[in-house]
């Protein structure tokens, strides 16, 4: 479809929307009885199998325990009579293999049963370990193809779930993905393993606080998604989208977000009844979405459920990011995870909201009213503090990819370079812990409008700061690096990591000091946090990240600043990174070795077809249409001429230098991106360095054309047609 038909098509879709299934019938079904419905969760557990089993699941859930294998047996039992139940036919064992997706594998229930007939079998060994053939999913390197076995094992710390469709329902089991070594091949294995490392230090530091009861601490995640919604025709009829996800030619749109006028702004009414009907098929899957709202790029919007375990959070995510998609497709809308999908507008990101706490002592990063005065506060935040600072490239490591790159330093979303923003009251404790004891808290006061009718409202004792990759907002951290696309596993798994460390560093530090004497706790704390508040304070920045005067700061300081995924991959090779994930049995160095050659051959990937796009689509589309355009132009000057008058042909001139530039960078970037390089860096590094101003040098000419070419010739739907009409 060209250009022009497309648009038509979508402001037909526009003008006569109606959804392409019945309206959702909101009042038979309220949502709260809709939530959880396709839940194996607890309370369905609880009714549904022997006491004694329940409550062994719950003690491997809540504690951490083993699970007892004999229990797999009666659970998978009441899970298929569940199952059944609700129509499913099939179970899928679910899992995030390093390409980042969400992968499946279905079998049926049903087993013939000898007679002509069949009956629905599940057992326990079903339950508990799949073996997909795995031999097509990345490795890097752990896995040769001639031991391609892959299993999946069941993770009960995530509830199983009925995934609906038309025709059916299918029962899924979340759960990890190991190799036959038991090598971690996926993105949840290391979640576990970084949670459990977490826990364990973190439960050293509440024992020394006088905590001795050992509920377990989990890290807790609330990742808020950004996303684009575009009419499906200007999708199908933009190649770049359909195949990369993002445009890869635009010339910006006369208007653009500066009348910044969407931001919070009224949602479109097809818009919010597809944002409505992704909201209940997730409520159906019990993930708690709370917040949408318009973002500041047109036809950008936002998603933000309640924070959640983290490893729960993290397969809730990837359920969100595949309805978003899922749902989108019911209203005609194409939904775009994509970090950039449109230069010159603001990309698309996710914060991961991360903290960490249990059940009897609640947030261990809530600071309360006097944080001055709350040591076991202080003592997880300054590990925080001291764990961004010291592994920052591995932090920056953990949000690269080819995609991100478009949008980190983009003054639109936090630069390259980590540091953290901890608001004025913290701040102010962590400068007052430098020189001794802190003694003050800056308080909040409340903030009064002016107007008698309204409240007083209470103030919160810092600002927000949206320039800031890492900022302690009230009583968590934002790592707001995070790619819109990305699976937040990577990066909570470097963030519960790095704590981990810095926590066992605190505690031994702590432990070695009382000896066993509680009354030695506040001296020793006292020396911990000023030793931490000196050395690692050059993490704290408050001010504008975007800034020119921040880079050169930060430079002075010694922060790393990784510009792009290429610089920041190769520092997962440093010997004291892998030392890190060893010795919290997070990741072996083969495992985690494997992974930058994982992410970095993806870089790699998507460079090389990006650019294979960018010659096709400029070879048989652009070009075509400008030539089209050109012989127009010279026909009518020839015409003129022949009527004895004087042509004007500045267009022409324009449109034929054009040409000739764009033909000429065609060439140049099939020559850079045929180019053939030695070793996977030096590969990801020619990409990043020659072959991306390349296809830069070809969008140049081709956006140009496409503010001169005529309107009805030019074949692909403009910036202004797909992010206004919605
Ligand atoms: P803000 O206005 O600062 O963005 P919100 O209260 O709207 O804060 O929360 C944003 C996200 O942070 C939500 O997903 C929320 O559930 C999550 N969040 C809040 N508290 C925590 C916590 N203790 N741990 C992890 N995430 C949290
Ligand atoms: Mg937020």
């Amino acid at each position: 479809m060209s250009g022009s038909k497309a648009r038509q098509e979508a402001i037909q879709a526009v003008t006569n929307y109606k959804p392409i299934s019945a309206p959702l019938n909101f009042n038979e079904t309220p949502a709260n009885e809709l939530y959880g419905s396709n839940v194996f969760s607890l309370k369905v557990m609880q009714d549904r199998l022997p006491k004694n089993i329940f409550k062994s699941l719950k003690r491997t859930i809540d504690r951490g325990e083993m699970l007892d294998p004999l229990a797999a047996d009666v659970v998978a039992v009441a899970m298929k009579a569940w199952a059944v139940e609700k129509g499913a036919t099939h179970y899928a064992h679910i899992f995030h293999p390093l390409t980042g997706i969400t992968a499946e594998k279905h079998d049926s229930f049903l087993e013939p049963d000898g007679m002509g007939g069949a009956m629905p079998e599940f057992t326990g060994k079903a339950l508990i370990q799949g073996e997909p053939d795995a031999s097509s999913f990345p490795s890097g390197g752990i896995r040769n193809t001639f031991e391609a076995r892959g299993y999946t094992a069941w993770d009960v710390t995530s509830p199983a779930y009925i995934l609906e469709n038309p025709n059916g329902t299918t029962l899924c089991i979340p759960t990890a993905f190991v190799s036959w070594t038991g090598e971690a091949l996926d993105k949840k294995t290391p979640v576990l393993r970084s949670m459990k490392a977490l826990n364990t230090q973190a439960t050293r530091i509440l024992k020394l606080f006088g905590h001795k009861d050992g509920v377990m601490v989990s890290a807790t995640a609330g990742p808020e998604q950004e996303y684009f919604l575009i009419d499906r025709n200007f999708f199908f009829a933009r190649p770049d989208l359909l195949n990369a996800g993002r445009t890869l030619f635009g010339a910006k749109p006369p208007k653009g977000q500066e009348f910044e006028d969407q931001y919070f702004g009224a949602i479109p009414e097809r818009v919010l009844a597809c944002m409505l009907e992704t909201e209940r098929e997730l409520y159906k899957l019990g993930v708690p979405v709370k917040t949408r709202h318009n973002e500041v790029a047109p036809s950008q919007y936002e998603i933000a459920p309640i924070y959640e375990n983290a490893n729960v959070a993290a397969d809730h995510q990837q359920i969100l990011m595949l309805m978003l998609k899922r749902v989108a497709s019911k209203y005609g809308l194409e939904c775009l995870l994509h970090e950039k999908p449109f230069a010159g507008v603001n990309g698309s990101g996710k914060h991961l909201n991360w903290s960490l706490g249990n059940s009897a002592q609640g947030n261990l990063l809530e600071p309360g009213a006097n944080p001055h005065d709350n040591a076991q506060f202080l003592v997880f935040c300054a590990a925080v503090i001291r764990a961004v600072h010291k592994y920052a490239p591995v932090l920056r490591a953990a949000v690269a990819s080819a995609s991100n790159d478009h949008r980190l330093g983009a003054n639109e979303a936090p630069p390259a370079i980590i540091s953290i923003f901890l608001g004025s009251q913290l701040a102010d404790v962590f400068e007052q812990l430098k020189k001794g004891p802190a003694t003050s808290s800056k308080q909040a006061g409340t903030l009064t409008v002016g107007v008698d009718t309204l409240p007083p409202l209470p103030k919160d004792a810092g600002d927000r700061n949206r320039t800031s990759p890492f900022a302690f907002t009230g009583n968590k951290f934002e790592f707001r690096a995070v790619a819109s696309n990305q699976s937040i596993s990577g990066p909570l798994v470097v963030l519960n990591t790095i704590v981990a460390e810095s926590l066992d560093y605190i505690a031994t530090k702590l432990e070695a000091a009382t000896n066993g004497d509680a009354s030695k706790l506040n001296g020793a704390v006292q020396t911990v946090l000023q030793e931490i508040a000196t050395n690692h304070s050059a993490i704290i920045f408050n001010g504008d990240g975007y800034s020119e005067a921040w880079h050169k700061e930060a430079e002075k300081r010694g922060l790393p600043n990784y510009k792009t995924s290429v610089d920041a991959l190769p520092a997962l090779g440093a010997p004291e990174v892998a030392a890190l994930f060893e010795k919290y049995k997070v990741l072996t160095k083969r495992e985690l070795d494997s992974r930058t050659d994982i992410y970095l051959e993806q870089y790699c990937k998507t460079v090389r077809s990006e650019s294979k796009l960018v010659v096709e689509i400029a070879k048989t589309l652009i070009y075509p249409a400008s030539v089209r355009y050109q012989s127009e132009l010279a026909a009518a000057a020839a015409n003129l001429k022949a009527a004895g008058l004087t042509p004007c042909v500045e267009t022409l001139t324009k449109v034929t230098d054009l040409i000739n530039g764009l033909s000429k960078s065609i060439t140049a970037l099939e020559k850079t991106g045929e180019h053939h390089v030695e070793g996977l860096l030096n590969e990801a590094k020619h990409f990043c360095n020659d072959v991306l101003p390349a296809m830069a040098e070809v969008r140049k000419f081709a956006d140009e054309l496409e503010s001169i070419v005529a309107d009805d010739l030019w074949p692909l739907p403009t910036y202004q047609e797909m992010l206004f009409i919605k």
